[in-house]
């Protein structure tokens, strides 16, 4: 199986289908609004203090004032989805990189910051996920489209709703 990227770990937390179609590379709406805003504010944001590395060509992370490995969020509507997803980077660089870090949220519209450190709880559920994400992902159709209320802002919506509407 090949490696999980966050992205996909992050969509399968609020639609398994969503990691699914991440996961095969189907291509989602890429000038999609709610991604267009995302990308404008990891962009525009504490430009000075953060510096982009790429790991594996897979992982990537952002540095913020030099030590921590953050991620830039638009809002902590789902801050637990987005703290999971950013220990499983911190879990990523641990076990396969050998590299211990501990991670910071930064939610730049609400002038707001969260730690993440990675706990040996965290770890457990990030393995707990991973076991019953895997067996979803090898099949070789996704889940079927179930309406849920982040429907309305998923890049997926024309994919998955083309037929019906809003
Ligand atoms: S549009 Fe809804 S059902 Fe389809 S992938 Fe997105 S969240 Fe899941």
């Amino acid at each position: 199986m090949k490696f999980i990227s966050p992205h996909v770990f992050q969509a399968y937390m609020t639609c398994p289908r969503e990691a699914w179609l991440e996961y095969h590379s189907v291509t989602s709406d890429q000038d999609h609004e709610y991604l267009a805003l995302g990308r404008l504010i990891h962009e525009r944001s504490y430009e000075r203090d953060r510096k982009e590395i790429f790991v594996d060509q897979l992982l990537k992370i952002d540095l913020f004032r030099g030590e921590l490995v953050a991620e830039v969020k638009k809002s902590s509507r789902h801050i637990e989805a987005a703290k999971l997803q950013l220990a499983y980077y911190l879990y990523y660089l641990k076990h396969e990189k050998g590299l211990t870090f501990e991670g910071i949220l930064l939610f730049p519209k609400e002038r707001k910051t969260e730690k993440v450190k990675l706990t040996e709880e965290l770890e457990h559920r990030i393995e707990e996920i991973l076991r019953r994400m895997a067996p979803m992902l090898l099949k070789d159709e996704p889940p079927p489209a179930r309406r849920i209320k982040y429907c309305r802002t998923c890049s997926f919506f024309e994919f998955c709703w083309s037929d019906e509407g809003e």
